[in-house]
């Protein structure tokens, strides 16, 4: 475990969050559609590698390889019966680079599918999915639960309360999606306005609320979405990890190509806002890391 709480420790500073995952992976060989919580048991040294990056960078939070997690997640690749093995080891991995200064966060993604009436998934069944991640991540020492890239609050409610609901308490974190629709709003790709996602996840006891990814926002978006977030998150910490940039495609792949100078701005501008953590998502690097941490730190 870190050394302090995490809680407490904001409360005297803004934090650090890492980068990507998922990309740095692809960078690795990861083929697309494959399963790369595998890499936490088969390429235990690529995973370590890439959290060392980061926190050679200067984060200061280290992001767990398992954000397609949950037994729901896991079954597409027929790896179900592996879930608490994956997760723990994610954990596992992640929590010798992070050491007694870091804190890592147990990464739950989506379940990737739809609750009842949309889809089949009961309220109940959706608990018992995030639960048994949570409490493998828990016991493989992460300090923090990161609910992310989340579109139905419905959805981020239930995680909060598995994380809860666990024998071991620690801080539950939502970040959510959010896309900027044709009228300028933010909206989930639920059609959820900021106001009602972030309020739903507050009213539950998440003690960090805020937006990571959201495919169509440039660096800008971020700022003018942080400064929504942050008028209705109350007494909740605000977190942002914006993608390098609005991402565009060349020959096929997706190019992010926002400069490790203009995440450093947009982290001043987050900060300057009353967020409280900044990190990166889709297409960051270390080299966006250093640049985000060395903002963070001249404040
Ligand atoms: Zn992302």
């Amino acid at each position: 475990m870190a050394q302090n709480d995490l809680l407490t420790e904001l409360a005297t500073r803004p934090l650090c969050c890492d980068g990507a995952m998922g990309t740095q992976l692809l960078a690795r060989g990861l083929k697309g559609g494959k399963c790369g919580m595998l890499w936490n048991v088969d390429r235990t040294s690529d995973v370590r590698e890439i959290h060392e990056a980061y926190r050679s960078a200067g984060a200061d939070l280290v992001t767990t390889n398992s954000f397609g997690g949950s037994r729901f997640t896991l079954d597409r690749h027929g790896l179900a019966d592996r879930a608490d093995e994956l997760n723990r080891a994610a954990a596992e991995i992640a929590r010798v680079p992070a050491g007694e200064t870091g804190w890592v966060l147990g990464d739950v993604g989506p379940f990737g599918d739809f609750l009842q009436p949309l889809g089949e998934t009961t309220p109940d069944q959706l608990r018992d999915i995030f639960r048994q991640q949570i409490e493998a991540l828990l016991a493989g020492g992460a300090d923090a639960i990161l609910l992310e890239t989340m579109s139905d609050p419905a959805e981020a409610v239930i995680g909060i309360e598995a994380a809860k609901a666990c024998e071991t308490s620690v801080p539950a974190i939502v970040t959510y999606a959010f896309q900027k629709t044709a009228s300028g709003s933010f909206r989930t790709m639920m059609g959820t306005t900021v106001d009602e996602a972030i309020q739903r996840a507050a009213d539950s006891g998440a003690q960090i609320i805020g937006a990571n990814c959201g495919t169509r926002l440039n660096l800008n978006d971020y700022v003018e979405l942080a400064k929504q977030i942050v008028a209705v998150a109350g007494h909740a910490y605000v977190m942002i990890q914006p993608n390098a940039g609005r991402p565009h495609t060349e020959d096929g792949r997706t190019v992010y190509d926002a400069t490790p100078e203009q995440m450093a701005m947009t982290t001043s501008q987050l900060l300057s806002s009353g967020v409280r953590i900044v990190g990166g998502c889709c297409g960051t690097t270390a080299e966006h890391l250093v640049a985000i941490s060395r903002a963070l730190k001249s404040l």
